[in-house]
């Protein structure tokens, strides 16, 4: 029998082209093959009378066979007819198009068959399932059957048959996690649950082999979380800044506000982090507005005093000019030195910087994340922080965590403004110690959203007119998506050319920002935006990613159904950023479906990052919230995380434990080794990133 991580096409019955469809269903191993769970189960449990069949319901009867015949219809097709008895009756069946079942099939002998009654001439089955009543194990009849998801090319039927085929070929499956937990968890063995999934003795076997599924999933994920995490720490020291302790304090007492106790909580954790000199793998998981900058450049600082630097990476450009503006406001009066690298420095600039951050000069550095994959040599790296590091994916978090400086390690903070559950949170940051922020600072004020229906350009200026008056100012925000950029942009770029040619809006002074356009350009934009002298700002996208303009009042979003929830959240957060209430307005088009109008209406109501973010992962499933293929999502087939909270809980502690006890076997010279073993494959639920 092959193993489990061999390709599918190894199992009799399975071959190339099979494996080919297979493969359309993301199966390409027997394991694979075995975690492609049931999408529920027929319950063909009950033997009915042939009497007693009712038209349109699915039943088993058990009946011998009267008489079969072949009946030709054109061409070379030939249906199969039986005449099915047993004490109460007589029924038809039909197999159309597959006169070769008859070969299956013997006169006078009795059978179980399987089938929606239909009615024709009469009673009848069409395309019953069937076995030889005395047959030994029953696959497809008088039991509970799993139904699976299909692709063309691929029955159920022939499904079952290679998953049963499989099971019985498949040794005792060893199961790592304890006997105690696994009671603790209503779990049976991984070993008995495989086989329970697909074939289950009672409807109620189901769940818990499911859940045994999942706890095994999330798991895997667990152990290759962990275990880079136990390679970074291990293989790295990264310097304590017990040293930059006294300036971080004075720098929290100059700030124009006090924290709050969130911030000041994951502030207190950092600090101890950063003080040993195991290398700090955190992630800061607030909400929009929740403050995670100051928070950050707090710990940038404590770095700086202490000696050394600190790298701060973000997302796009914009926010990278943004928190450098941040840096340049709070850091003033403390004498910190700070630089600013994108796309956008000259070549003059650039060899400034390279030679300041080489010679230790500038202390800290903040741009894109192409600042790490170019080749710059810092003096004493001892911090990296990563904003929004979800866009990044898993892998590539794990291999920026491994890139030490000539074998130091840089403590790592990460800031993520995805509001997401602390059960996703967990799979998706396993190998990260979580600081929550879910306090919001004082004096900001909630936003009111509505849903607005209606052409743009008809509605648009009115309520633009209305903001103006009331002497606020409104972000107009277009999706741009990659199948339709071109006339996405168009849109936008129009939109902006037509409300800033109207007479009624003259005094708004219009700006447009789109990624398409010169830095310089967007640059000046968000400036006048910001200063107050534009007040309008039609953009795409790129506001959406953390934009900080306290004085604008009012988001305006176009096409609303095309953004996740998450990301019309960060949208909304754009505005009530001050004492000024804020307005959020989605414009949608007729014809929006139901499911989007459902998603809007939650949206509309719920103002909570972390309860909308419940609600999305509801709606749409975890891979969708963060979209699967951009941002890394491991994949899950049995687990929801948000469902199965305390298998999330229990896989990190049992990941943990097992961690341990194979470090312990060998003093972890083989734990690498180990892992390959136990958990082969391991690393494929890290996902693309
Ligand atoms: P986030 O990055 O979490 O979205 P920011 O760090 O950008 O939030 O903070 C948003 C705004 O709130 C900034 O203008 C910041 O200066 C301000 N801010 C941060 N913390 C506080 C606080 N404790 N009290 C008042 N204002 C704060
Ligand atoms: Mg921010």
């Amino acid at each position: 029998m092959p193993a489990l991580t061999e390709p599918v096409r190894y199992l009799h019955g399975v071959g190339p082209q099979m494996a080919n469809r297979l493969a359309r269903l993301g199966i390409l191993t027997i394991r694979d093959l075995l975690y492609h769970l049931p999408s529920g189960y027929r319950d063909r449990r009950e033997v009915t009378p042939i009497a007693r069949l009712q038209t349109g319901v699915e039943a088993t009867i058990a009946a011998s066979v009267a008489s079969l015949e072949t009946r030709r219809r054109g061409g070379r097709r030939s249906d199969l007819v039986a005449s099915l008895r047993d004490e109460s009756g007589f029924l038809r069946a039909v197999w159309f198009n597959a006169a070769f079942v008859g070969e299956r099939l013997r006169e006078g002998n009795r059978y179980l068959f399987s089938g929606t009654v239909q009615r024709f001439r009469g009673p009848e089955f069409h395309n019953p399932d069937f076995e030889p009543e005395d047959g030994g194990e029953r696959l497809h009849v008088a039991r509970l059957v799993p139904r699976y998801p299909l692709t063309e090319g691929v029955s159920e039927r022939w499904v079952r048959a290679r998953v049963h085929d499989a099971l019985e070929g498949l040794p005792a499956v060893e199961d790592l996690v304890p006997e105690s937990r696994r009671a603790a968890l209503g779990v049976p063995s991984l070993d008995r649950a495989l086989r329970d999934i697909h074939f289950p003795a009672r409807p109620s076997d189901a769940e818990p082999a499911r859940r045994r599924l999942a706890l095994e999933e999330l798991l895997r994920l667990q152990i290759s979380l962990q275990y880079a995490r136990r390679r970074h720490r291990d293989r790295l020291v990264a310097p304590s800044l017990s040293a930059g302790a006294d300036a971080m304090r004075a720098f929290v007492r100059s700030l124009p506000f006090r924290l709050t106790g969130d911030q000041l909580g994951a502030l207190q954790a950092i600090a101890v982090d950063l003080d040993a000199t195991t290398p700090m793998r955190r992630l800061l998981l607030g909400d929009v507005g929740s403050g995670k900058t100051v928070v950050a450049i707090a710990a940038a600082i404590r770095a700086a005093a202490a000696g050394h630097q600190a790298a701060f990476l973000a997302p796009t450009s914009i926010l990278a000019e943004q928190h450098a503006a941040t840096a340049e406001r709070l850091l003033g009066a403390s004498g910190v030195t700070h630089a600013l690298l994108t796309a956008a420095t000259t070549e003059r600039e650039r060899a400034r910087i390279l030679e300041g951050v080489a010679s230790g000069e500038i202390a800290i550095l903040l741009g894109t994340h192409a600042l790490l994959e170019r080749d710059l040599a810092f003096r004493a790296l001892a911090l990296v922080i990563v904003d929004e590091q979800h866009r990044f994916g898993v892998r590539q978090r794990v291999s920026l965590a491994e890139r030490g400086h000539e074998g130091q390690g840089a403590h790592l903070l990460v800031l993520t403004a995805t509001p997401i559950p602390r059960s996703l949170a967990l799979t998706l940051y396993g190998d990260l110690d979580l600081s929550p922020l879910r306090e919001k600072p004082p004096g900001r004020s909630p936003v009111r959203t509505e849903v607005r229906g209606g052409v743009a350009r008809e509605v648009l200026p009115a309520i633009l007119r209305e903001e103006l008056d009331r002497g606020g100012s409104a972000f107009v925000v277009y999706p741009i998506v990659e199948a339709s950029e071109k006339s996405d942009l168009k849109a936008a770029t129009e939109m902006a050319q037509s409300l800033s040619t109207r007479p009624d809006l003259a005094d708004a002074g219009v700006m447009l920002v789109h990624g398409r356009m010169k830095v310089g350009e967007r640059r000046e934009a968000i400036a006048r935006f910001r200063s107050g002298e534009a007040r309008v700002l039609v953009a795409t996208t790129v506001v959406e990613v953390g934009l900080d303009i306290p004085d604008a009042t009012l988001i305006v979003i176009e096409h609303p159904e095309r953004f996740g929830l998450a990301q019309l959240h960060q949208l909304r957060g754009r505005v009530g950023r001050s004492d000024r209430p804020g307005r959020c307005v989605l414009l949608v088009s007729a014809g929006l479906g139901e499911m989007a109008r459902q998603r809007l209406d939650v949206f509309r109501r719920v103002t909570d990052g972390f309860e909308l973010a419940e609600a999305d992962l509801r709606l749409r499933g975890p891979g969708e919230i963060l979209g699967t293929s951009q941002h890394g999502f491991p994949e899950l087939k049995a687990a929801n995380p948000l469902q199965d909270n305390d298998l999330v809980e229990a896989a990190r502690e049992i990941g943990a434990a097992l961690l341990a006890e194979g470090e312990e076997a060998d003093g972890g010279a083989n734990l690498g080794k180990w892992i390959e073993t136990h958990f082969a494959g391991a690393e494929r639920f890290l996902g693309s990133g």
